[in-house]
Protein backbone atom coordinates (compact mmCIF):
# COMPACT_ATOMS: atom_id res chain seq x y z
CA UNK A 1 0.00 0.00 0.00
CA UNK A 2 1.33 3.51 -0.90
CA UNK A 3 1.81 6.20 1.49
CA UNK A 4 -0.64 8.49 1.72
CA UNK A 5 0.83 12.35 0.84
CA UNK A 6 -0.45 15.11 3.39
CA UNK A 7 0.21 18.20 1.63
CA UNK A 8 2.49 18.96 -1.85
CA UNK A 9 5.16 21.16 0.00
CA UNK A 10 9.25 21.19 -0.96
CA UNK A 11 9.17 17.86 0.79
CA UNK A 12 7.83 16.03 -1.67
CA UNK A 13 10.62 15.61 -3.82
CA UNK A 14 12.65 13.64 -1.41
CA UNK A 15 9.04 11.59 -1.22
CA UNK A 16 9.15 11.10 -4.92
CA UNK A 17 12.73 9.91 -4.05
CA UNK A 18 10.94 6.61 -1.94
CA UNK A 19 7.86 6.12 -4.03
CA UNK A 20 9.57 5.42 -7.36
CA UNK A 21 7.91 1.18 -7.36
CA UNK A 22 4.51 2.55 -6.55
CA UNK A 23 1.38 2.57 -9.44
CA UNK A 24 -1.23 4.64 -7.40
CA UNK A 25 -1.22 6.90 -4.45
CA UNK A 26 -3.29 9.56 -3.40
CA UNK A 27 -2.77 13.16 -1.93
CA UNK A 28 -4.96 15.13 0.25
CA UNK A 29 -4.43 18.55 -0.12
CA UNK A 30 -5.26 21.20 2.39
CA UNK A 31 -5.50 24.06 0.21
CA UNK A 32 -3.40 26.08 -2.70
CA UNK A 33 -0.76 28.48 -0.89
CA UNK A 34 2.36 28.17 -2.21
CA UNK A 35 3.97 26.78 0.48
CA UNK A 36 1.53 23.70 0.18
CA UNK A 37 2.01 23.11 -3.74
CA UNK A 38 5.26 23.85 -4.62
CA UNK A 39 6.68 20.25 -4.17
CA UNK A 40 4.44 18.65 -6.85
CA UNK A 41 6.28 19.54 -10.37
CA UNK A 42 9.20 18.06 -8.59
CA UNK A 43 7.40 14.65 -7.16
CA UNK A 44 9.39 12.16 -9.27
CA UNK A 45 6.26 9.18 -9.73
CA UNK A 46 4.52 12.07 -12.37
CA UNK A 47 7.45 11.46 -14.63
CA UNK A 48 5.84 7.67 -14.75
CA UNK A 49 3.37 7.28 -17.58
CA UNK A 50 2.04 4.09 -14.93
CA UNK A 51 1.25 5.78 -12.26
CA UNK A 52 -1.81 7.69 -11.16
CA UNK A 53 -1.73 10.40 -8.47
CA UNK A 54 -5.42 11.09 -7.49
CA UNK A 55 -5.33 14.39 -5.32
CA UNK A 56 -8.31 15.29 -2.77
CA UNK A 57 -9.50 19.00 -2.42
CA UNK A 58 -12.51 20.64 -0.77
CA UNK A 59 -11.53 23.70 -2.78
CA UNK A 60 -13.56 23.49 -6.43
CA UNK A 61 -11.25 25.53 -8.22
CA UNK A 62 -8.10 23.45 -7.14
CA UNK A 63 -7.28 21.79 -10.76
CA UNK A 64 -7.40 24.87 -12.54
CA UNK A 65 -4.63 26.81 -9.85
CA UNK A 66 -2.81 23.47 -9.65
CA UNK A 67 -2.84 23.66 -14.23
CA UNK A 68 -1.77 27.39 -13.72
CA UNK A 69 1.22 26.22 -11.55
CA UNK A 70 2.05 23.85 -14.34
CA UNK A 71 2.33 25.75 -17.18
CA UNK A 72 4.24 28.45 -18.79
CA UNK A 73 6.30 30.81 -17.13
CA UNK A 74 6.39 28.77 -14.25
CA UNK A 75 7.29 25.08 -15.27
CA UNK A 76 8.35 23.97 -19.37
CA UNK A 77 5.77 21.27 -18.96
CA UNK A 78 1.35 21.60 -18.46
CA UNK A 79 -0.44 19.60 -16.44
CA UNK A 80 -1.34 17.31 -19.42
CA UNK A 81 1.82 16.78 -21.28
CA UNK A 82 3.16 15.06 -17.56
CA UNK A 83 3.60 11.01 -18.43
CA UNK A 84 1.63 10.20 -15.14
CA UNK A 85 -2.40 10.48 -14.86
CA UNK A 86 -3.59 13.12 -12.47
CA UNK A 87 -6.94 12.73 -11.02
CA UNK A 88 -8.59 15.67 -8.93
CA UNK A 89 -11.53 14.67 -6.75
CA UNK A 90 -13.53 17.48 -5.40
CA UNK A 91 -14.97 16.78 -1.59
CA UNK A 92 -17.73 18.51 0.37
CA UNK A 93 -16.71 20.25 3.58
CA UNK A 94 -17.73 17.50 6.71
CA UNK A 95 -17.44 14.25 3.77
CA UNK A 96 -15.96 11.18 4.48
CA UNK A 97 -14.84 8.93 1.85
CA UNK A 98 -12.00 6.04 1.04
CA UNK A 99 -8.34 6.62 0.04
CA UNK A 100 -5.94 4.69 -0.87
CA UNK A 101 -7.18 2.09 2.29
CA UNK A 102 -7.75 4.52 4.22
CA UNK A 103 -11.49 5.99 5.90
CA UNK A 104 -11.20 10.08 5.29
CA UNK A 105 -12.99 12.59 7.31
CA UNK A 106 -12.65 16.21 5.83
CA UNK A 107 -13.22 19.56 7.97
CA UNK A 108 -13.21 23.27 7.02
CA UNK A 109 -10.73 25.34 8.68
CA UNK A 110 -10.08 29.43 9.44
CA UNK A 111 -7.39 30.10 7.44
CA UNK A 112 -7.68 32.79 4.59
CA UNK A 113 -9.09 31.00 1.62
CA UNK A 114 -10.28 28.62 3.91
CA UNK A 115 -7.99 25.35 4.63
CA UNK A 116 -9.39 21.80 5.00
CA UNK A 117 -8.00 18.84 8.05
CA UNK A 118 -8.21 15.54 7.44
CA UNK A 119 -9.11 12.93 10.04
CA UNK A 120 -7.37 9.81 8.30
CA UNK A 121 -8.67 6.00 9.91
CA UNK A 122 -7.20 3.03 9.11
CA UNK A 123 -8.20 -0.12 11.95
CA UNK A 124 -8.89 1.51 14.86
CA UNK A 125 -5.84 3.77 14.87
CA UNK A 126 -6.56 7.74 14.07
CA UNK A 127 -4.30 10.74 12.80
CA UNK A 128 -5.60 14.25 12.30
CA UNK A 129 -3.39 16.67 9.78
CA UNK A 130 -4.20 19.93 10.61
CA UNK A 131 -2.21 22.92 9.45
CA UNK A 132 -2.93 26.36 8.11
CA UNK A 133 -5.83 26.88 11.01
CA UNK A 134 -6.56 29.51 13.41
CA UNK A 135 -8.42 28.50 16.36
CA UNK A 136 -9.81 31.75 18.18
CA UNK A 137 -12.81 30.15 18.94
CA UNK A 138 -11.92 26.86 19.26
CA UNK A 139 -15.32 25.04 19.99
CA UNK A 140 -17.32 27.64 19.32
CA UNK A 141 -16.64 28.73 15.95
CA UNK A 142 -19.31 28.33 13.50
CA UNK A 143 -17.45 27.81 10.43
CA UNK A 144 -14.91 25.05 11.61
CA UNK A 145 -15.24 22.06 13.59
CA UNK A 146 -11.84 20.70 14.96
CA UNK A 147 -13.14 19.38 18.59
CA UNK A 148 -14.75 16.62 16.22
CA UNK A 149 -11.57 16.40 13.84
CA UNK A 150 -9.19 16.00 16.78
CA UNK A 151 -11.83 14.09 18.91
CA UNK A 152 -9.41 11.47 20.84
CA UNK A 153 -6.86 11.04 17.71
CA UNK A 154 -3.61 8.68 17.92
CA UNK A 155 -1.67 11.25 17.03
CA UNK A 156 -2.68 15.54 16.25
CA UNK A 157 -0.38 16.82 13.54
CA UNK A 158 -0.78 20.95 14.43
CA UNK A 159 -0.11 24.06 13.18
CA UNK A 160 2.37 25.79 15.38
CA UNK A 161 3.53 28.76 13.68
CA UNK A 162 2.96 31.69 15.84
CA UNK A 163 3.47 32.50 19.38
CA UNK A 164 0.89 32.31 22.01
CA UNK A 165 1.31 35.85 21.89
CA UNK A 166 1.00 36.62 18.36
CA UNK A 167 -1.88 33.66 17.96
CA UNK A 168 -3.79 36.15 20.55
CA UNK A 169 -2.55 39.56 19.43
CA UNK A 170 -1.79 41.35 15.95
CA UNK A 171 -1.47 37.86 14.46
CA UNK A 172 -4.81 36.18 15.52
CA UNK A 173 -6.29 36.44 11.92
CA UNK A 174 -3.44 34.80 10.38
CA UNK A 175 -5.24 31.33 10.78
CA UNK A 176 -2.27 30.19 12.25
CA UNK A 177 -1.76 28.87 15.62
CA UNK A 178 0.91 27.87 18.51
CA UNK A 179 2.52 25.47 20.73
CA UNK A 180 0.53 26.69 23.35
CA UNK A 181 -3.22 26.26 21.65
CA UNK A 182 -1.53 23.21 20.81
CA UNK A 183 -1.29 21.59 24.48
CA UNK A 184 -4.42 23.12 25.45
CA UNK A 185 -6.61 21.55 22.86
CA UNK A 186 -4.34 18.79 22.31
CA UNK A 187 -5.38 17.67 26.03
CA UNK A 188 -8.74 19.15 25.93
CA UNK A 189 -9.82 16.48 23.11
CA UNK A 190 -7.88 13.27 24.55
CA UNK A 191 -4.58 13.70 21.66
CA UNK A 192 -2.58 10.76 22.36
CA UNK A 193 0.45 11.99 20.34
CA UNK A 194 0.71 15.91 19.26
CA UNK A 195 3.29 16.97 16.59
CA UNK A 196 4.16 20.37 16.33
CA UNK A 197 4.45 21.60 12.50
CA UNK A 198 4.30 24.21 9.90
CA UNK A 199 7.02 26.21 11.76
CA UNK A 200 7.90 29.98 10.97
CA UNK A 201 10.70 30.36 8.83
CA UNK A 202 11.74 32.97 11.12
CA UNK A 203 12.54 30.06 13.98
CA UNK A 204 16.04 28.63 13.43
CA UNK A 205 16.93 25.14 15.24
CA UNK A 206 17.67 27.22 18.56
CA UNK A 207 14.60 28.60 18.65
CA UNK A 208 12.64 25.60 18.03
CA UNK A 209 14.90 24.00 20.68
CA UNK A 210 13.52 26.54 22.95
CA UNK A 211 9.63 26.36 22.01
CA UNK A 212 9.91 22.24 22.40
CA UNK A 213 10.70 22.75 25.86
CA UNK A 214 8.71 25.12 26.78
CA UNK A 215 5.67 22.81 24.67
CA UNK A 216 6.98 19.67 27.38
CA UNK A 217 6.86 21.88 30.05
CA UNK A 218 3.62 23.42 29.82
CA UNK A 219 2.13 19.89 28.87
CA UNK A 220 3.77 18.62 32.17
CA UNK A 221 2.35 21.34 34.49
CA UNK A 222 -1.21 20.59 33.17
CA UNK A 223 -0.78 17.09 33.21
CA UNK A 224 -0.15 17.48 37.07
CA UNK A 225 -2.91 20.62 37.91
CA UNK A 226 -5.68 19.37 35.56
CA UNK A 227 -5.18 15.07 36.58
CA UNK A 228 -4.55 14.40 32.64
CA UNK A 229 -5.09 10.68 31.69
CA UNK A 230 -1.93 9.39 31.38
CA UNK A 231 -2.89 8.68 27.24
CA UNK A 232 -3.70 12.09 26.89
CA UNK A 233 -0.27 13.68 25.08
CA UNK A 234 1.86 11.14 26.16
CA UNK A 235 4.49 12.27 23.28
CA UNK A 236 5.21 15.65 21.98
CA UNK A 237 6.96 16.40 18.66
CA UNK A 238 9.00 18.62 17.07
CA UNK A 239 7.91 17.54 13.13
CA UNK A 240 11.00 17.80 10.72
CA UNK A 241 11.95 15.98 7.59
CA UNK A 242 12.41 12.40 7.91
CA UNK A 243 10.82 12.16 11.23
CA UNK A 244 9.12 8.47 11.83
CA UNK A 245 6.02 8.13 14.81
CA UNK A 246 4.56 4.62 15.20
CA UNK A 247 1.07 5.24 16.51
ZN1 LIG B 1 -1.90 28.93 4.09
ZN1 LIG C 1 1.05 27.26 5.04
Amino acid sequence: MAPLLLDAGTGLREAGLRARHFTEQHLLLSHLHWDHIQGLPFYEPLFDPDFHLTIHTCHPWAEEALRTQMSEPFFPLSFDQLPARITVEVHEDQEMFEAGGFLVYVSKQCHPGDSFGYRICRGDRVVVFSTDAGRKDFGRCEKCKCPHLFAAADLLIYDAMLSEEEEKGAKRDWGHSSNVSAVRFGALCKVRQLALTHHSPKNDDAKLDAIYAETLALAEERRTAQKWPERVLEKIWMARDGLEITV
